[in-house]
Parts: structure tokens; sequence; C-alpha cells
């Protein structure tokens, strides 16, 4: 087997990246394209021994990290996201060719926004600063300490851009890491092990091993040299993962599903409201903050789905890396059964297809909106993570918002009302981890990150990632002369 694959003209080393070395695996799995199924190659496939050996170099590379100082650490992870820009054009086309979403969105917004995330936190970590505080003459210095080695794993829907919002604020603190993307899109982890080490990360600080969950998943979570574990994926494996990190008592960040809802009132900019909706179709709908449940006030319902009809059944679905297409395939041929099942028992249930409902050639899934279906339902409960919204109507706030927090998750929430006061009383009342009113998708990442619920444990961004990748300390330094007897 080769080490070294080629996709779409960029070289791709398929092995891990352990202790500043690449290693292969006895075993492999074969990646493939959503483009067109193809196999892209065979990746080096890692168990409990790749694990071990990655966690190992994380750890022997730990102190010397932690102990650099924190504008050299920024220095690097500057140099990193330089790294990144350089790459823009090669990490876009590897990643659309890998997940299936759109070239001009990992062109333009993605990538630059991976190098973003290095630049944020690197510096946000030369701000970091709590003011010390007195007691009795005593000062109080809260101090950020590096928690360890920490254990990154990461979906398929936007796997550079996630892991490196956790890679970096990890790196930031003076962590190492152990990074393991999924396996259905590990190319551009292994790239960014390459843009790292040519911008001076030391060996061991990140470490990149690819496999199965299931295979590799546990050795990692369960290692007692683990001192985080940052997640990103379904409930599922949070669950399996949270059960495994009980062992050592580790520290756990879940970022999880969603179900989120868009609120459309009768007072809203019915325009923008259907531009809203429109967008949650957004890569094929694989997208974990996607509003999902239209909520729509009566009055408007009929209108609001004339237009959204005219305008959804005017997106392209084709070739992601064509400038014209909206909407690409869906990751894996599994992904398109799982969305497909949920559909058809949404149909056979008494749901109606508005728009879509079916598959159509190779692994597209036809854009869809559900009408007539029951709070209780599946196709309303459960995360599809396809491109398939459904239609609710509602009468009046108080509807709005039952319906609209009626379900396990809580990630985002979505309000379109052109009343500020109405804005204000229903996001009050929205159990989401973020609320965008007359907008979708505005990130910033000095805003906490998380879901409520099922959607997540714990918040990321600005000083909450340093929160959660630090331990926190407070010293407490007596006066010059203190007696502890007398005071
Ligand atoms: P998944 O849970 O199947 O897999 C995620 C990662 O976990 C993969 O790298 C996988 O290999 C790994 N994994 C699987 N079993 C494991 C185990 N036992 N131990 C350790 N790791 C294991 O999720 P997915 O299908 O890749 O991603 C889709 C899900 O991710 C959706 O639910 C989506 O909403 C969610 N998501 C959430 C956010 C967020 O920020 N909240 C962002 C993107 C995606």
């Amino acid at each position: 087997m080769s080490d070294n694959i080629t996709v779409a003209g960029v070289s791709v080393d398929t092995r891990h990246w352990i202790g500043g070395r690449r290693v292969a695996s006895a075993g492999t799995f074969t990646d493939h394209s959503p483009l067109d199924g193809s196999a892209l190659g065979e990746i080096a496939r890692g168990g409990p021994d790749e694990a071990a050996a990655a966690v190992a170099a994380a750890r022997e590379a730990f102190p010397a990290w932690a102990a650099t100082p924190r504008a050299e650490r920024a220095r690097i992870l500057h140099a990193v996201a330089d790294g990144v820009e350089k790459r823009i054009e090669e990490l876009a086309i590897v990643e659309t060719t890998d997940n299936g979403a759109l070239l001009r969105s990992h062109r333009r917004g993605v990538m630059p926004r991976v190098a973003h995330n290095f630049r944020f936190f690197a510096d946000w970590l030369l701000r970091l600063d709590h003011e010390d505080f007195e007691t009795r003459g005593h000062t109080n210095h809260v101090s950020w300490d590096p928690a360890g080695p920490c254990v990154l794993i990461t979906p398929w829907n936007a796997p550079l851009m996630l892991a490196t919002w956790k890679v970096a604020p990890a790196l930031a603190a003076g962590n190492t890491v152990v990074l393991k993307p999924a396996e259905w899109s590990p190319l551009t982890a292994s790239l960014l092990a390459d843009i790292a080490a040519e911008a001076g990360l030391p060996a061991g600080v990140l470490n990149v091993v690819q496999g199965y969950g299931s295979e590799i998943g546990d050795a990692l979570t369960s290692h007692p040299d683990v001192r985080r574990i940052s997640f990103t994926g379904s409930v599922p494996t949070a669950r399996r993962i949270a059960a495994s990190a009980a062992a050592n008592l580790t520290p756990l960040s879940l970022e999880l599903g969603g179900k989120s809802p868009l609120l459309v009132f009768a007072d809203a900019d019915l325009d923008l409201a259907v531009d809203l909706a429109v967008e949650q179709y957004d890569n094929a709908g694989q997208v974990c903050l996607a509003a999902t449940r239209l909520l729509v006030e009566e009055p408007v319902a009929e209108e609001f789905t004339r237009r959204f009809t005219e305008k959804a059944s005017a997106l392209r679905q084709g070739d992601p890396r064509d400038e014209g297409t909206d909407i690409g395939p869906t990751i894996h041929p599994r992904q398109l059964d799982k969305i497909d099942g949920f559909v058809q028992r949404a149909l056979a249930a008494g749901a109606r297809a508005v728009i879509g409902g079916h598959r159509k050639d190779g692994q597209y899934y036809a854009p869809t909106l559900l009408t007539d279906v029951a709070q209780d339902s599946e196709i309303v409960q459960e995360e599809v993570f396809g491109p398939v919204l459904t239609l609710q109507t509602f009468a009046g706030e108080d509807e709005a918002v039952r319906l609209a927090n009626d379900t396990r998750f809580g990630l985002a929430a979505t309000v379109a009302t052109g009343d500020r006061e109405r804005a204000e009383r229903v996001t009050a009342r929205l159990v989401a981890g973020t609320v965008w009113v007359n907008c979708f998708f505005v990130r910033d990442l000095r805003a906490p990150f998380g879901g409520s619920r099922q959607s997540g444990v714990g918040r990321e961004g600005g000083t909450w990632s340093f929160d959660f990748y630090c331990d926190l300390k407070n010293t407490v330094t007596a006066p010059e002369g203190w007696d502890q007897d007398h005071g």
C-alpha cells in the first residue's frame, strides 16, 4: 500500500501522525468520495495500539509545550494559520472531494475560518486574564493552567472547521492533542498535521489518529493520561464516550445534534423568513445547527409555503465543485438510506411532501418539505441530518414557544419577526444554546457555543474554551509579614 494518495491533484499521507512521525497500521479502511462513490484510497486504520502510542506522544510532549511562553505558542499558532491560508485551494478541493460540501463555501467561508480559528485563540490567549482581588490583605490570583493531553473527536459534516475549533484553543491553552477525525472524511486532518509541522509545532504536540470510532474510540476516551475530551457528533456516540470517560472522571465537552426550530411570526418580513428557511438545505442539510422545523404562524402559512416552494424548487442540486451548485450530495450511501428511511416512515404515517420526499441519482436526496406531521412523530422529534424540513403552523406566541421547546434537543433556534419586543419575549423563553433573530449562522468565536438538553454538555468559545481546556487555579498570597495565628 502506498503511504500517499493523490486527491484532486493534492498529495495526502494516509498514515497516522504520532510524535512527529508518520505511522502506518496493519489494517486500512477505504475512504470514498460522495461525488461519485469512487474509492479515494486506503487509510491507516488505528486501534488500541495507535491510541496508546498517540496518547504517550502527547504526554511526553506536554511539559515542554505547557512551559512554552504564551507569546511563543501564539506565534506558532499564527504560523499554522499562515500555512492554512497558503493552502486554502488545496484544503478546499480535498474537503469537497472527501465530504461533498460546496467547493465555493470551502474556499470563501470555511477554510478562511479554519485559519481564523488559530488566529483568534492565539490572540485570545494573550489577552486571557482575570484581575487580582484581595481578601483581608491577601492577593487572589487566577490562572489558566494547561491541563494535559486532550482527545478531540470530530464528525464528517464540517471536518476541518470543527476539528480546528477544538485543536486551536486546546493548543493555545498549552495542552497537547490527539485528534481523531471521522472515518468518512479523514483527509484534511492529515493535511493539518503537515501544516502544523511546517509551522514549527513541536513533535507530539498535535497527533492525528484515524480509524473507526468503535475500534479506536474507547482506548482514547478511557485512557488515564487524557485530561480532557472534546467531542462533536451524535447523541448515541456521546453516551458511549461519557460512559468510557467515567472511568477516570475525565472532563468532557459534548457538542451534539439538534432539531432546531425556525419560528416565523405573521409580522415577519416574509421574504427574509423564506430565505432563512431555504438556507437550511445548505450542505444537504447535514448541519447540526440547521433549523429543520419550520413553525409558521397560521395567517401567513399559506403564503410562506407558496414562496418557499417557489424558491426551494429553484435550488440547483449537483456537483459541489461547480460554482452554480446550491446543494451537493449526501456524505455516504448509509446516510442517504438513513435520510430516506426517516422520510418514508413519515409519509407512511400520513405526512405530505410539499416538495421532494425521494432519492435522486447518485448520493443525492431531493430537498424535502413535509407537512401534516404530528408534534410527537419521529420526523418532528429526531434529527434527520439531511435536506429534510417539516412545516407546522401555530397560533400565537405561547403555542410557538411550546412547539419550539418540545423536543429533547436545544442547540439553536431562529426567530423571524418584525417586532423587537416580541423577539425579546420569545427568545427569553426558548431553550437553545444559540438564538438568531432575523438572521441565521452568524457566528463569533467570542460567543459561548454549545447546546442545551441533549444537544450538548458545556460551552466552548472565547474564554469558555480556555475554562474547559485548562485547570483553573486560584493562588492566594499573604501580605508581607502575615502571621497566620494572629492575623
Ligand atoms: P458520530 O457520533 O457517528 O461520529 C462522530 C465521531 O465519533 C467520529 O469521528 C466517529 O468515528 C467517532 N466515534 C464513533 N464511535 C465512537 C466511540 N465509541 N468512541 C469514540 N469515538 C467514536 O457522528 P457523525 O455521524 O460523524 O456526525 C453527525 C452528528 O454530529 C450529528 O448528530 C450532528 O448534529 C452532530 N454535530 C454536532 C455539532 C455541534 O457543534 N453541536 C456540529 C456538527 C455535527
